[in-house]
């Protein structure tokens, strides 16, 4: 190798090591309206083979009929947050009977676990000015993203490709993803949906994790090369 060609590769080299890594997204992705031993199962043994951590919003109705499965998504490592106890539209309802969603799905959440959920994921994400009052009351606080990404997978008329496409674009370090539980093509896509996000930098957090990582590091920072 001559000097010329040496010096091609050193810069080649530098201009590589050199190069800006793209930063980071830290994404949480949420899956709704379960438990269902079905749909759960399946769902978890998916992201153990993915080895990521999620959240999945439990509604209060099928905590008690499914106590063994909120066992085994904590058990998994997945963070659970309480997402009412009826799944019934947070505006439509008179102060008490708010206050009843919240603090009978949250008692039996922790009942349950041994501890208390930190997170309200209110259903349909409606949020009204009683509502941080209201969850406040129960001990624990709504989850605030910074930014929601839906799949629309609640929609059946969303096709899987769909699914695919929404849940991948538009994310920006501190999106949360919205996706459900019974819907078998979310999980069908999962794969293809995790590799996307991988490429577009992403890394996969819990909604506890992500809020922590977001007060600590409001920016994100650049990750190593790839
Ligand atoms: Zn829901």
């Amino acid at each position: 190798m001559n000097m010329r060609s040496l010096m091609m590769v050193f810069l080649t080299m530098t201009a590589t090591i050199l190069t800006p890594a793209s930063p980071i997204k830290r994404v949480a992705i949420v899956f709704d309206d379960g438990p269902r031993p079905a749909d759960a199962e399946p769902l978890l043994a998916l992201l153990a083979q993915e080895k990521i951590h999620v959240t999945f919003s439990l509604v209060g109705d099928r905590v008690d009929e499914n106590p063994a499965t909120v066992k085994a998504i904590a058990a998994a490592g997945h963070e659970i947050a309480n997402h009412s106890q009826t799944h019934a539209h947070p505006r439509d309802l008179k102060d008490a009977a708010l206050d009843q969603e919240v603090a009978t799905a949250q008692k039996k959440l922790t009942a349950i676990l041994g501890h208390a959920p930190r997170w309200y994921w209110p259903p349909f994400i409606e949020i009204d000015d009683r509502l941080p009052a209201a969850v406040a009351r129960a001990q624990l606080a709504v989850y605030l993203p910074r930014k929601i990404v839906a799949s629309m997978d609640y929609d059946t008329s969303v096709s899987a490709a769909e699914i695919l496409r929404r849940a991948t674009t538009g994310i920006e370090d501190g999106t949360v993803i919205l996706n459900h539980e019974w819907r078998a093509e979310t999980r069908q896509q999962l794969p293809a949906i995790l590799a996307e996000l991988r490429r577009q930098n992403c890394v996969f957090l819990t909604f506890s994790e992500l809020h922590d990582s977001l007060a600590a590091f409001p920016v994100s920072g650049a990750v190593s090369e790839k």
